[in-house]
Order: structure tokens, then C-alpha cells, then sequence
């Protein structure tokens, strides 16, 4: 299993260790759940605020993925289920992009081009967003956890939930 290695969240904020990661901070045991003391609602959106979001978060880690495509956008993946997400406005904006297996359907604004969030194959039915999209968000305040995506069949079990959860 990949060690959850990355960046460590600043301050109190809670995270969900996940078996095998290494441990932040503290001296709990592995495999324990601390409950997030301060889930926050974020706005988020594209760069020319066609397509614009809210999104509740209350688990502070995300996922950088080395694959072919979010390795050029430079997509942080937060992914949460679809009552955490709202589209506020720019559903027309918004094209799609596909490739390979054509499960991932990527979202992006056809005005100015960002990849806000979108629908992945990881997770089906979850909405993927990306951290880099949220406004005033601290990525430091995140654990950012590497995914070795250029052998994804490979490695998926590692961040999906049969395993262990992101
Ligand atoms: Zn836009």
C-alpha cells in the first residue's frame, strides 16, 4: 500500500488516518477515526466565474494524481458525495471531456477552459473538485496525499472504499 505520505494539515485540523499512512502529529494508533471538529463550506468555481459552487467539506485530505491528465492540470482531488456539492450557476457553461475508458466525464468551462470538478471514474456517483478551485481556500490546511496514477488498475484499490477511504 502507498504510504500516505504529503503535506500535513496545519493547526487542529482533524484528519482520517488511513491504514497504512503515516502518522501526523500525534500519537494515535492506526486505523482511528478523529472526528473533524470544523467541516467548512467553501465557494468555488472556474477562473472567469461563469461556473460557479459550494461545497461542504468536512475531510480534509485530497488526493494528487500523477495520471496522464490530472498530472497537467494540476488537479487536487477532494472528492465527496453529491448532497456535499451545489452547482450555483453555469451548468451551460460547462463542456465535457473524455478519453480512454470514457467512465471519467470532465468537466470543464468552455469560456476560460478550468477543470472546476467533475464526475470520476474512481468513484462513481461522487463528485470529484478540485482543490486548486475553491476561493480562498488554504491548501496547507489539507493532507495531500500522492496516488500513483500512471498504474491506476493497480493502485485504485488503495483510495477506493473497499480498502480504505480518502
Ligand atoms: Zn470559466
Amino acid at each position: 500500500m502507498m504510504p500516505g505520505v504529503g503535506r500535513l494539515p496545519r493547526g487542529n485540523r482533524q484528519i482520517l488516518l488511513s491504514r497504512g499512512s503515516l502518522l501526523p502529529l500525534c500519537d494515535v494508533s492506526l486505523n482511528v477515526m478523529i472526528l473533524s471538529s470544523s467541516a467548512q463550506t467553501y465557494t468555488g468555481g472556474c477562473h472567469c466565474g461563469a461556473v460557479q459552487f459550494q461545497v461542504w467539506i468536512a475531510d480534509f485530505t485530497a488526493i494528487d494524481c500523477n495520471c496522464s491528465i490530472c498530472q497537467k492540470k494540476g488537479f487536487l482531488h477532494c472528492i465527496v458525495e453529491p448532497d456535499q456539492f451545489q452547482l450555483l450557476q453555469g451548468q451551460e457553461s460547462l463542456s465535457t471531456y473524455t478519453f480512454n475508458t470514457g467512465q471519467a466525464r470532465h468537466l470543464f468551462c468552455r469560456h476560460c477552459g478550468i477543470h472546476a470538478f467533475y464526475h470520476p471514474r474512481s468513484h462513481p456517483g461522487k463528485i470529484d473538485v478540485n482543490l486548486r478551485c475553491l476561493d480562498n481556500v488554504n491548501l496547507t490546511d489539507f493532507l495531500i496525499k500522492p496516488f500513483d496514477g500512471r498504474n491506476w488498475e493497480a493502485n485504485i484499490g488503495t483510495i477506493t472504499e473497499s480498502e480504505t477511504r480518502v
